[in-house]
């Protein structure tokens, strides 16, 4: 099956005689077994849900991965994957990164010992100058939020498995549709799934897609451990919102490719961040990496009251 048809066909219920076109929400958290020992594959919704299965599924073809786990938001994701590590273990992070993932790396992480130096991993050549006896893993948001660098994740790859280290990629902003780490050397996805693979607006949601069995076992031992899964029904609405992924990727793009060159020559902007602009510092990555440049953008006004009062008057970005 192709990407698109996977968004809208690639949920499946394993389970289901009923020819249900649309996976079940499967509302339990517990499952009976058929005899003492006979478990029928679903125990208890905390460990898996055949609804949460179905995405897990889905997000682990469109991504190109060996398993996904689904958390009840981005960062109980970001949070539960930093249980990979222990105290005293050093990694690197991007410099620029969503401000939730930088609090959490530097209260709760730092408190369990962890050590993070943040690094433009935009210029991948000076990553190895940081790379120390502990380092462990790379941490790499791109393109980053807010500032929107772009990095060479197979050229970061290459130094990753050098000095046998994870690479981690955080592919919120592009989504599977326009990026595909693991095929060009990720270890492990990370997704709010709250933003363009949910769509609507109605749901937090976290993906880690890793790339090997043993990633996958140590995550799952976590998962049920910690207990930050995503519901039966935020599952479904996940589902639901995939089928729709491409198509609202592409036209997103493309109202942001207009927005982006009307800000452009806008008297009292003064720059535009968006991958998209051929005058972006990594677009040439981006060409060679990603099939598209996704719809984020941030721009820099030319005083305060500019950015007021674009606030105070825009009427449908909210
Ligand atoms: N990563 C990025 C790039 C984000 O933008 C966000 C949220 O804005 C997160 C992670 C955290 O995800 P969540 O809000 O679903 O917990």
């Amino acid at each position: 099956m192709d990407f698109n048809t996977i968004c809208v066909r690639g949920a499946t219920d394993a389970h289901s005689s009923t020819g249900a076109v649309s996976v079940p929400i499967y509302q339990s958290s517990t499952f009976a077994h058929l005899a003492v020992g006979q478990s029928t594959g679903y125990d208890y919704s905390r460990l898996q849900n055949p609804t949460r299965a179905a995405l897990e599924n889905l997000v682990t073809s469109l991504e190109q991965g060996t398993d996904t786990l689904a958390f009840s938001s981005g960062m109980a994701a970001i949070t539960t994957m930093m249980d990979l590590f222990e105290a005293g273990d050093h990694i690197i992070a991007s410099a620029d990164l969503y401000g939730g993932s930088i609090r959490l790396f530097n209260t709760i992480c730092k408190k369990n010992g962890l050590v993070f130096d943040y690094v433009d991993t935009s210029h991948h050549d000076t990553i190895e100058s940081h790379i120390q006896k502990n380092t462990k893993a790379i941490f790499v948001e791109t393109p980053t939020n807010p500032m929107m660098h772009v990095t060479d994740i197979a050229a970061v790859s290459l130094i990753a498995k050098k000095h046998n280290l994870l690479l981690i990629v955080d592919n919120t902003f592009l989504s599977p549709y326009f990026l595909k780490p693991i095929a060009l050397g990720a270890d492990i996805v990370m997704h709010s799934g709250t933003k363009f693979l949910c769509g609507h607006n109605d749901t937090l949601a976290g993906f880690l897609t890793v790339a090997n069995d043993a990633l996958s076992e140590k995550l799952r031992f976590m998962f049920k451990t910690t207990g930050a899964c995503l519901s039966p029904f935020d599952s479904w609405l996940l589902i639901r919102g995939i089928k729709t992924l491409a198509l609202r990727m592409e036209r997103q793009q493309e109202n942001a490719i207009k927005l982006a060159d009307w800000l452009c020559n806008q008297e009292k902007i003064k720059a535009v961040y968006f991958v998209g602009l051929n005058s972006h510092p990594q677009y040439d990555v981006s060409i060679k990496q990603s099939s598209g440049f996704g719809s984020m953008i941030s721009f820099q006004t030319d005083s305060e009251e500019t950015a007021l009062s674009i606030l105070e008057n825009v009427k449908l970005i909210l």
